[in-house]
């Protein structure tokens, strides 16, 4: 990325304040528990719910919404909704003795098409991915250097169909060029993937059947339509 990139864009919070320079926090109680800060990109509300459950016990959480891949507007309007849905009622539940912050990237599709478009064609899991991927994963790492966040992670480990390791790999250089930790974090192991299932019906979030971006929507709309042809047969 080129350092004019790193113009950070105004980030906001659900508590609807506006701010570039310290982190949000919905709640005051980083100085008393004086755990470490971690900010957690997230992908959307279902992906989240698991690994929320899983750091907030050890780290004082920040979420991170930051998917310009997201291309169709109602659909990226959706998935913000519920995520902000979740946190809300997370940090509502009088049983449950952590709560987390929210805070939210730019939403530029034309950026996510510039630099992952021309690999339109590809399979999910491909080229593109793997750039859709280091896209956020910088963002996010710059985003917690100038926030001073002690670490940063990703909830995309939670998904059975990404590859932890290309993930890992593109934190770990995200890391080392802004000086900040990446938790290695591979949530769908210990049944990560099948709590966050259980935790989106429970919290009756909406959950949906493809990645993000419109190729990949496209993907699975012919997947479907193969499984019916199927079907009829
Ligand atoms: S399929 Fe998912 S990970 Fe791959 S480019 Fe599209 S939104 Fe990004």
């Amino acid at each position: 990325m080129t350092s004019e990139k790193k113009a950070m864009p105004l980030e906001k919070c659900i508590c609807d304040k506006t701010r570039t320079d310290s982190r949000c926090i919905m709640n005051d109680k980083e100085e008393q528990t004086g755990k470490p800060s971690l900010l957690m990109h997230s992908c959307c509300g279902p992906c989240s719910t698991a690994c929320i459950e899983r750091m907030a016990p050890d780290y004082e959480v920040t979420v991170f919404f930051y998917n310009p891949n997201i291309t169709d507007e109602d659909e990226y309007k959706k998935r913000r909704e519920n995520q902000i849905k979740f946190i809300k009622e997370y940090n509502e539940d009088p049983s449950i003795p952590y709560k987390v912050a929210y805070m939210e990237g730019d939403h530029d599709a034309d950026e996510f098409i510039e630099i992952c478009g021309r690999y339109c064609d590809e399979p999910e899991g491909g080229k593109r991915c793997g750039l859709c991927f280091d896209m956020r994963l910088e963002k996010t790492a710059m985003t917690a250097a100038l926030l001073n966040f002690d670490s940063f992670t990703t909830t995309l480990t939670v998904s059975p169909h990404k590859d932890q390791k290309a993930i890992f790999a593109i934190g770990r250089r995200h890391a080392d060029t802004y000086q900040v930790e990446f938790l290695e974090e591979d949530f769908k192991k210990r049944d990560g993937f099948k709590r966050s299932v259980e935790l989106a019906k429970k919290y009756g979030l909406y959950r949906q059947d493809f990645c993000g971006c419109e190729y990949s929507r496209r993907e699975a709309e012919e997947r479907r339509q193969k499984k019916q042809k199927g079907t009829e047969k």
